[in-house]
């Protein structure tokens, strides 16, 4: 069990290659993730080719918080993970802390942004990327493995209460602007293939 300074648990995915936490006020909600029950997964608009995508990430929701909360103090952007092309994981942000990844269902949900711009998951990001999700929902007991909705015109029922994504959440969430090719198609389709995935992983914990 890994405790931060101030001996408090945290929920840190033993199998990271590992992290770059942020720690800019506003880009997290400390303590918002009490009853985590879902998963949202993103994609990150870079391509594959980019090898080395997580410390954008970092660089990309620090800035972007720190200029968006001249103008809106509760604005803010993040993600918990992401998954590099190869499979690596790195960390952003404790999984009992809120990310900022969507406009609807922010909280109580564990967001994880996957390499890709509109390109399928990699092999290695379905095996890995299920390994991280059953280690989530050995953390987060109420995290069922199983998929919300299956396109943007069927995003599932209002609970979004599985393994979800951002379209999704924000269609079912009725945001203003929903994000509606974040993840692309092909990550879509994948849904299915790594919710099994990971709830074999699970039952193998
Ligand atoms: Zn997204």
């Amino acid at each position: 069990m890994i405790t931060n300074r101030e001996g408090l648990f945290m929920a840190m995915f033993p199998d990271r290659d590992g992290d770059y936490m942020l720690t800019e006020p506003g880009s997290y909600v400390v303590g918002a993730n009490k009853d985590v029950v879902r998963i949202i997964m993103h994609q990150t608009w870079a391509y594959q080719s980019i090898t080395d995508q997580a410390p954008i990430n970092y660089r990309v929701w620090t800035s972007g918080t720190r200029e968006g909360r001249k103008k809106h103090p509760q604005f803010g952007v993040s993600a918990h993970f992401t998954v590099e092309a190869d499979g690596r994981i790195f960390q952003h942000v404790d999984t009992k802390d809120g990310a900022k990844g969507t406009s609807a269902y922010a909280y109580n949900a564990v967001h994880i942004e996957f390499a890709s711009r509109d390109e399928p998951l990699t092999d290695d990001q379905l095996h890995y990327g299920a390994g991280l999700m059953a280690w989530i929902a050995s953390e987060h007991p109420n995290l069922r493995l199983v998929v919300v909705g299956e396109s943007n015109k069927h995003p599932g029922d209002k609970k979004q209460a599985g393994i979800t994504c951002h379209s999704f959440v924000e269609l079912v969430g009725k945001a203003a602007h929903p994000k509606l090719t974040c993840p692309g198609p092909k990550i879509v389709d994948q849904m299915n293939t790594i919710a099994v995935l990971a709830s074999v992983r699970a039952a193998l914990v």
